[in-house]
């Protein structure tokens, strides 16, 4: 991966073979970066997506190995037991120019992906919340319903 740090953000250039996931959180946890935003573009293979099923509290989960294109990724890092956590979203363009998308687990950098990862302030933490089954942000209440 290359780094050029932009004011307070980085531009991240990952090179062919890289594990996006992984190398995001663990470019988050050496920067000691608590909350941050992300949002990339490139392209990926051998990557794994998953849609979350509410009523089984399950992701089902599916691989691909084909080279798609990163049309969008957008995601987040907070903390998740003291831990730096990525949760990403991908929209990826299939070889007919159909996409698909979902929550990417993993996926590997094909050609190239340049994301841009913009540090918050104040950390961010994930907390578990029984009625989804999942680590969601825990952030102040500014409104309770
Ligand atoms: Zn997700």
């Amino acid at each position: 991966m290359r780094v050029k740090a932009q004011n307070a953000s980085y531009f991240l250039k990952f090179e062919m073979g890289e594990e996006l996931v992984s190398s995001l959180t663990e470019f988050a946890t050496e920067q000691n970066i608590h909350a941050a935003t992300i949002q990339g573009i490139g392209a990926l293979r051998d990557f794994e997506l998953g849609y979350y099923a509410l009523d089984q509290k399950e992701y089902n989960r599916r691989k691909y190995s084909e080279i798609v294109e990163l049309i969008s990724c957008n995601g987040n890092i907070a903390m998740r037991e003291n831990k730096q956590f990525a949760h990403i979203h991908v929209c990826l363009g299939l070889p007919d120019f159909r996409a698909i998308g979902g929550h990417l687990f993993s996926g590997i950098v094909a050609v190239t992906a340049e994301v841009l990862l913009h540090p918050l302030p104040e950390r961010m933490d994930r907390a578990y919340e029984e009625k989804a089954g999942l680590f969601l942000l825990d952030l102040p209440v500014w409104k309770a319903f």
